[in-house]
């Protein structure tokens, strides 16, 4: 059996997480210099929903396990499935996407395989000795550690979304399809899920969102949450704020961005009337694009800004408002 890199899909009503074909296109790149294949990992379902965009995104295999325990993503069920098809095809390296299933059940997987597990990696690369390096940020994101994975097989991290992009999709793979039946029992999974009910975005964990509308300070007072509110609701982001924010009792403290609060990396952030000190930017500068409101040109939180706009907010954010409306 040729030597592979192992990538677990994610996916949701017939649709494939994006964190996952990230982590593929990744994959793709690592096994190229590796000289490895590419299997893509689908529980709970065939291969044949998936095969087109897992084509696309660059596997040479993909290796389903369509069990009916594994429909609904549970810990124990992933996790004993996995450990088993590991063991028994020893892939080079395993990765998965640091969503929040990626994030509880990798680190399960690995205990359970008796092998490490580098979480959250923003660079991932091959070494001269043909090594995984993976790179993550420690001691809050002041610095970045690299690791090489030269221990047990596999090789095993989690790729945080949203920082390493799709790029151009591919034309012509055609990936080798397996269905494989495993004898999953019933007590092998603890958890039942009974039912599933979608969050209400504003609801939703700040670490968990795609679009996040933070401010600070420069609201200025309460009333002005309103416009915020506005905002929020045309981009569909989350609301979030500095600790100031939080101090004045704009936003509450589970929404906190920062060193005392939480680190997040959506897709977009805006932060409206924030200063940018270092201890909110730790907690948002891995954000894959960052539009920053300010009315002073010197704030530092331009100097971590894709867009800097210089203007108070109580003007820009309304017309703001206005400008996505009239483009729905
Ligand atoms: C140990 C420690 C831990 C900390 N942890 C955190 C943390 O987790 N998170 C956090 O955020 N902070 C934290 N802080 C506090 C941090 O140092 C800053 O004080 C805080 O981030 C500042 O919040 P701010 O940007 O909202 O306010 P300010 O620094 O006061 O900035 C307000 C900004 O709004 C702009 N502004 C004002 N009016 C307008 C307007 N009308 N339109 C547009 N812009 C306007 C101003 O130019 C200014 O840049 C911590 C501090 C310490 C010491």
């Amino acid at each position: 059996m040729e030597k592979e890199i192992w990538v677990l899909i994610e996916h949701r009503e017939k649709e494939i997480e994006e964190a996952s074909l990230e982590v593929l296109v990744e994959a793709r790149r690592l096994a190229k210099k590796a000289r490895l294949r590419v299997a893509a990992l689908v529980l709970g379902s065939s291969a044949q929903p998936f095969a087109e965009a897992l084509n696309r995104y660059g596997a040479d295999r993909i290796c389903a396990v369509p069990h009916e325990l594994l429909k609904q993503y549970t810990t124990d069920g992933y996790t004993t499935a996995l450990a088993d098809l590991v063991k028994i095809r020893c892939p080079e390296i395993f990765l998965l996407a640091a969503t929040a299933l990626g994030r509880d059940l990798a680190p399960r997987l690995a205990t359970r395989l008796q092998i490490g597990l580098i979480s959250d990696c923003r660079v991932l690369d091959i070494n001269k000795e043909g090594a995984l390096e993976m790179t993550r940020p420690s001691t809050g994101g002041r610095v970045y550690t690299r690791f090489e994975g030269s221990g047990a097989k596999p090789c095993m991290a989690t790729i945080r979304p949203g920082v390493l992009g799709l790029g151009k999709p591919l034309k012509g793979n055609k990936a080798e399809v397996e269905e494989i039946s495993m004898d999953l029992k019933s007590e092998d999974v603890r958890t039942r899920v009974l039912g599933i009910s979608s969050v209400d975005r504003r609801d939703l964990d700040i670490s968990e969102a795609e679009f996040v509308l933070a401010f600070g300070r420069g609201l200025g007072e309460k009333s002005n949450l309103i416009k915020m509110e506005a905002l929020a609701d045309e981009m569909n982001a989350c609301i979030a704020g500095s600790r100031v924010a939080v101090d004045e009792g704009y936003v509450s403290f589970e929404r906190q961005i920062g060193q005392t609060g939480k680190t997040i990396s959506p897709k977009v952030i805006f932060c409206c009337g924030i200063s940018g000190a270092q201890q909110f930017t730790m907690g948002m500068r891995e954000s894959g694009f960052i539009v920053a409101i300010n009315n002073n040109r010197k704030a530092d939180i331009f100097k971590v800004a894709d867009i800097s706009v210089l203007g108070d907010l109580n003007e820009v954010v309304p017309e703001l408002v206005e400008v996505l409306k009239s483009s729905k």
